[in-house]
């Protein structure tokens, strides 16, 4: 059946992906996006097909009638793009969320949550079960993204409780692919052009610290089947490629299908910066059939083609 969706973050890295399968699946969209991370060159291709509006959801939503479906990714996601202005990411987190679960409750449509794997802070529980409740730091520079994503997944659960809304929540943890933002100083773009560009790669810290990373095909077929499960399945589920690698075996991943050996260049591990990172998926496995199918060397290869064609 053909479903109108509000897409927040639409022109963001997730929110371009998750937009080219809706459309594939014959939707109308709506992709509401304040460009403050994201771009239209990633909706290019699409622009003639859906809705675009340049809203901050931070303020009130722009009257947009019925909607069946609406998924908010709209956040900054890296660490120097949600530090840049934290107050305002908070707002996003928190007002936007209100914003949105509002225009759920006034149009009885079904909303889905981006949340993350920062839920879990710096994790003493390894790997991280959703029953985790995390180990936050409530007052450092992080805490604007975790806190406000922790406070957003409360306001989900409590509109729906009170006002029975269907919500969804994935938590996910760091993905990668094309049309990731070469600047946002994450450590798989920044490898990459790094490598590409003949530039020492930046090691923070020992590098011993390990991260899973999910390529964003996979990540968005998860999305697609938490939004297809019936009511009572609310989540918050973890979606995430458990194979975890410290940042050493990433940079010997990326010189290997770069081709560029470059030398190393190690710099102080940013505050807070959490030691281990690896989701445990046997909800996702349960309730939805879904892991992952691309494994790193092949998802860096495909992401290594798509910033070659742009460095
Ligand atoms: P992104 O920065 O590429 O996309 C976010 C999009 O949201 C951008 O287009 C940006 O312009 C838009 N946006 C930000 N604040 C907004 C606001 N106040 N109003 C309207 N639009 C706004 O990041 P992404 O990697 O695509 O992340 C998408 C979502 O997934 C985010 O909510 C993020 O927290 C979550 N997430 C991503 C990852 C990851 O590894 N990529 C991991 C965990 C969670
Ligand atoms: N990192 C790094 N070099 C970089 C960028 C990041 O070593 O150029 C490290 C960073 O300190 C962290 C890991 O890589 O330990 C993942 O960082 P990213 O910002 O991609 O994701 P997050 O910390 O949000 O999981």
């Amino acid at each position: 059946m053909k479903k109108r969706i509000l897409v927040t973050g639409g022109a963001g890295f997730l929110g371009s992906h998750l937009i080219d399968r809706l459309l594939e699946q014959g939707h109308d969209i709506i992709c509401m996006d304040n460009l403050q991370t994201g771009s239209i060159d990633n909706i290019q291709h699409n622009l003639e097909k859906i809705l675009f509006i340049k809203h901050d959801i931070t303020e009130p939503l722009p009257a947009i009638g019925h909607v069946d479906e609406i998924y908010n990714l709209a956040c900054p996601a890296s660490p120097i793009h949600y530090q840049a202005d934290p107050v305002h990411t908070f707002k996003t987190s928190i007002l936007g969320a209100l914003h949105l679960l509002e225009l759920a409750k006034q149009t009885g449509a079904k909303i889905f949550q981006a949340s993350t794997s920062e839920i879990y802070g710096d994790p003493l529980v390894h790997p991280q079960p959703e029953h985790y409740w995390g180990h936050v730091n409530p007052i450092g520079i992080r805490s604007c993204y975790d806190e406000g994503k922790r406070g957003a997944e409360t306001l989900f659960f409590d509109y729906a409780r009170m006002y029975d809304i269907e919500i969804k929540i994935v938590r996910i943890f760091n993905t990668y692919g094309p049309r990731m933002d070469a600047k946002d100083g994450r450590v798989v773009s920044n490898f990459i052009v790094q490598s590409l560009q003949n530039k020492p790669l930046t090691v923070y810290g020992d590098g011993q610290q390990t991260r899973s990373f999910c390529y964003v095909d996979d990540l968005i077929e998860g999305f697609l089947r938490l939004m297809a499960t019936p009511k009572d399945i609310t989540g918050p589920v973890n979606l995430g490629n458990p194979n975890e690698f410290t940042m050493l075996e990433l940079v010997e991943k990326v010189v290997k299908w770069t081709g560029n050996k470059t030398p190393l260049q190690y710099e102080p591990l940013p505050q807070d910066d959490p030691k281990q990172r690896k989701p445990m998926i046997d909800e996702a496995k349960r309730t939805l059939n879904w892991e992952p199918q691309v494994m790193l060397d092949e998802g860096l290869q495909k992401t290594i083609a798509y910033f070659k064609e742009r460095v």
